[in-house]
């Protein structure tokens, strides 16, 4: 016992130095992100990040440390680095912006959009629900206008709009469809539209390696400035077009919505206590339950939307329940081989991201496991 005591007074010893050393190197990352600020550079630098990356790595190696230690230890800062960075605010890009309305702006994801176009320089003046009566003033001299209502307002709200829109404001939403509303836009609007899909909830603490999604609606040199803004906060834009982006957000959003709400009723009818699945949990269940489980901590009527906004949501999500049917039908008949054919067929489909998945579930599931309590 004594030789432990010891041995743990040199452990936390080395472990004040080391948060001194963090102190120290944020405050670096600091002076970092005061020079981006001066120069209006992206707080998100993709090669330096590489680069720094395989170098320390390969010192780790020769200092016989993992190197997966080291760069996991390093991701971590980086996440901390981009978050403090943002407390400098950006450059603005367009300095000639007057003013910019947010409809929907005291809302979550428009909150947030508020926040970081303040922080970056420009007036923003909210138009939120009960606003209407100001409209007028509120919207006058505006040169931008960003909708981010709930989804089943959105294109009343866009209708709405028209009186007080002129043809030197630039239209904007943030709607997580992008069809309709961007039709409705380009209907009521003669000016500058663009519609945008941040693929990120309002939770973030940076946007740094975020995606927002950019369908072109009219007059692109008009509103290339907002982008640019956008990647200097750190995220990717991702063009695509309306129709595109929302067959893809089947997928993405409607049936991953809908499998984790079925999953989530399910086991609420179940006769198991939660507390006791928990203690029992292997770490891939405790993650697959905090996947559930965050859903229903979030917007019950976001998710509604999302899932009835199109037929072909409804489409894919029958077409779920087929396979879950089908799959059932291998167990149900004793049919092992047919089970393992058709998981050696999806095998082949997922190709070498199978693999990749592997590898990057592993982190995610040390890390689930690190956060496990007693
Ligand atoms: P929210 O409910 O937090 O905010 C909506 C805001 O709009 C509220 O302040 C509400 O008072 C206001 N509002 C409602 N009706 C209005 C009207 N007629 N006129 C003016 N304001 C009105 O919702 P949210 O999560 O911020 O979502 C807003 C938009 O952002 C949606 O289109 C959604 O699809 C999109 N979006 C949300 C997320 C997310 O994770 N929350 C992610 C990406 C995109």
């Amino acid at each position: 016992m004594e030789a432990l005591k010891d041995l743990r007074a040199d452990i936390d010893a080395l472990d004040h130095k080391l948060i001194q050393l963090f102190a120290k190197r944020l405050e670096l990352v600091s002076q970092i992100g005061k020079i981006k600020h001066q120069h209006g550079l992206p707080i998100y630098a993709p090669q330096r990040e590489i680069d720094m990356l395989k170098a320390r790595r390969e010192e780790a190696e020769k200092a016989g440390i993992s190197a997966d230690l080291i760069e996991d230890v390093l991701r971590r800062f980086m996440r901390e680095s981009y978050s403090n960075e943002n407390r400098f605010g950006f450059k603005t890009v367009n300095p000639d912006i007057q003013k910019i309305v947010i409809v929907g702006g005291n809302g979550k994801l428009g909150g947030l959009f508020a926040r970081y176009l303040r922080a970056s320089g420009y007036p923003v003046t909210i138009l939120d629900r009960n606003d209407w009566e100001h409209a007028k003033e509120i919207l006058a001299g505006a040169n931008a206008v960003l909708i981010s209502v709930p989804i089943n307002q959105t294109l009343a709200t866009i209708e709405r709009l028209k009186p007080y829109l002129s043809e030197n404001m630039l239209l904007a939403d943030l709607t997580s469809v992008k069809r309709e509303p961007l039709a409705k836009m380009l209907a009521v609007h003669t000016g500058a539209v663009v519609g945008l899909h941040p693929m990120f909830g309002p939770d973030i603490t940076s946007m740094a390696k975020q995606v927002v999604v950019r369908c072109d609606g009219r007059f692109a040199e008009r509103y290339e400035w907002l982008l640019e803004q956008i990647q200097i906060w750190g995220a990717k834009i991702y063009q695509t077009d309306a129709a595109e982006h929302d067959h893809n957000m089947t997928y993405v959003q409607a049936l991953r919505h809908f499998a984790t709400f079925a999953n989530g009723l399910h086991l609420s009818k179940q006769p198991v206590n939660l507390a006791n699945l928990l203690a029992l949990s292997s770490p891939i269940y405790r993650l697959e339950l905090a996947m559930i489980g965050r859903l229903f901590a979030q917007d019950a009527e976001l998710y509604a939307d999302i899932i009835m906004d199109k037929a072909e949501n409804l489409d894919v999500i029958e077409s779920l329940k087929e396979t879950y049917e089908e799959a059932l039908e291998f167990f149900e008949n004793g049919d092992r081989q047919g089970f393992i054919d058709a998981f050696c067929q999806v095998r082949e489909w997922f190709g070498d991201y199978s693999e990749q998945f592997l590898k990057e579930s592993r982190q995610l599931l040390q890390q689930a496991n690190d956060l496990k309590q007693v």
